[in-house]
This record gives C-alpha cells, structure tokens and sequence, in this order.
C-alpha cells in the first residue's frame, strides 16, 4: 500500500488548472491526463471497496493481522524486524531503513481476510529485504533522488505552467522521469510481495482455500492495480508536459 497514487494523481490536477489555455483541452490533454485520471480515481475506489468488504470477513484462522505478520516473520526466520502500529489508513508498508513493518490499526488489530491480506504482503516486503531481491535494493536506491523529485515537483508544475517559465517545465520532465523510473521499479516489488504472501499464507495455513483465499486475492490485486495506475498517470503528466514544452 502507498500514497503514490493519490499524489500522481494530485500532480495531475494541478497540471489541469496549469494548462495553458487554447490547447488547453484537447484530444492530447484527454489522453494524457484525463483517462490516466479516470483510470486512478477507479483504482483507488476498487482498493477501498475491496478492503471494505474484505475487512469485514473474520478469517478462520482468528489471528490479528498483527500476529500474522510476526508468524510469517518468523517462520522465514526474520528476527531483527519490529511489527508496528500506524493510525495512517491504508498507511501499511515495510520502512526497510529502520527495518519496521507498520500496519494501520484495522490491520494491526483485526483478524480479517482483509488484514491478513495486507500483513502477509507487507511480511513478504521484509522477506525481499531479508533475501536482497535485487528489484527492493534498486529501488532502495533510488528512493532518496524520489524523494526530492517528488516534493519539488508541485512547486515547478505551478512556476512552469502557471508564470510560463520553460526551464522549470524542462525540470519537470526530469522530475517525472525519475519517478516513472521510481514506479517501474515498484511494480515488480509489489507484484512479488502479493505473490509470496498468497503461497505462505496457504502453505502456513493462515488463510483458508476458497471464499478466504479469494478474499486475499480481491484485496491484494485491488492494490496491484493502484500501482499500475500510477505508473500510467505519470506517464500521461510527463508526456503533457513533454507536449506543453514542444508547444512553447
Ligand atoms: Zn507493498
């Protein structure tokens, strides 16, 4: 789980309001800015309504998403990583500087299918860690220049667009390059953490086959997606921006 949409997607706006007007609105604006929008307002509604229903759910196994996460840990002999609790919804993620699995409150304190979910994902996240799968360490890597590209990137959308200055758009592409770069790397991160988690929470028999397993499936694909679209929508800003600047 990441906040990485909701912020493409914030970037998204303000490059909205940004357009120069006159070509401010079209086929190229529809396609790089508006379906990539689209696309990421349906992912996060599909995140939240699966986790909704999901969460709901009490899986049989009547652990917290809590211990599940310390049970995986442990059965994949991690023992230098603390379980925490965050009150940041759908705030989960493994902080692998401090070596800290943050689970938000309905995770942490919730024997759901749904919680377990995420857990076992988040636990699958320490185990790449654990293992250096060389697509964690890259994007360990890369997520200090991540960092500043993304909190100058608001600041050099609104200079750039909004009193025309052109240096500031080319450095806007740069800091989308970045970023489109940052989420590449993400997606096989997150597709493997969703993927381990499923096989050991069937192999340890946390989660049951058929409606439970099911449910795991919903919830984690939900939050596949959110990843994809967020590649997809900064793709679509960098190519705007790519277009504005053409224009000039
Ligand atoms: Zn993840």
């Amino acid at each position: 789980m990441s906040h990485l949409l909701g912020f493409v997607l914030g970037s998204s706006c303000l490059l909205y309001i940004g357009s120069p007007s006159g070509f401010g609105l079209g086929s190229n604006w529809l396609l790089y800015i508006g379906v990539p929008l689209i696309i990421g307002i349906w992912a996060q509604i599909r995140v939240k309504s699966a986790f909704g229903r999901w969460s709901k759910v009490r899986a049989s196994g009547n652990i917290t998403g809590a211990e599940c996460a310390r049970e995986i840990l442990q059965a994949a002999q991690i023992r230098d990583v603390e379980v925490v609790e965050t009150n940041d919804f759908l705030g989960d993620h493994y902080d692998p500087t401090k070596k800290q699995l943050h689970l938000s409150s309905n995770v942490y304190n919730t024997p759901s299918v749904a919680a377990l979910g995420i857990a076992a994902h988040e636990s699958g996240h320490a185990i790449q860690h654990a293992r250096a799968y060389a697509p964690l360490k890259a994007r360990m890597a890369i997520v200090p220049v991540t960092m500043i590209a993304s909190q100058m990137l608001p600041f050099i959308i609104i200079g750039g667009l909004f009193f025309g200055i052109t240096g500031l758009i080319t450095l806007g592409i740069w800091c989308y390059l970045i970023l489109l770069v940052f989420q590449l790397i993400t997606l096989p991160v997150e597709f493997d953490a969703s993927r381990r988690a499923k096989i050991i929470l069937r192999e340890m028999g946390i989660i049951q086959p058929g409606e439970e397993a099911a449910g795991v499936n919903r919830v984690l694909n939900a939050a596949a997606l959110t990843y994809i679209a967020a590649f997809i929508a900064a793709l679509g800003n960098l190519l705007w921006l790519m277009s504005i600047r053409d224009r000039r």
